[in-house]
């Protein structure tokens, strides 16, 4: 994965993942580590991405409720308060409605 900083293309993969999972790279060139989601929007979520995607998906393709949302993912382990659905719709389903999103550059 090119480095998100310098562009450059020499970049390591490094062992250690986020807390989420994410795989984490090492950059020579700039000497900076980042990982995955490093530049996308999706950054400082303290969620999945694919679990943001779903609760926006699924609140503008079935119009479910903030109650129903909250339950729904409740049951999947991931506590969201209603405020949190809304803050993302209101940035992510931007990024859904359009063609295609290409994790890194927004
Ligand atoms: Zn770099």
């Amino acid at each position: 994965m090119p480095c998100p900083y310098c562009q450059s293309k020499e970049t390591k993969e490094r062992k250690q993942k986020t807390k989420l999972g994410y795989k984490t790279f090492y950059c020579p060139g700039c000497e900076r580590k980042y990982n995955e989601r490093t530049g996308s929007p999706f950054n400082f979520l303290e969620y999945p991405t694919e679990i943001v995607f779903l609760v926006v998906l699924w609140r503008l393709r079935y119009k479910l409720s903030l109650r129903d949302l909250s339950e729904i993912f409740l049951e999947r382990g991931f506590e969201l308060t209603h405020q949190t659905v809304l803050n993302w719709e209101k940035q992510f389903a931007p990024l859904i409605t359009r063609p295609f999103f290409s994790g890194g550059q927004p």
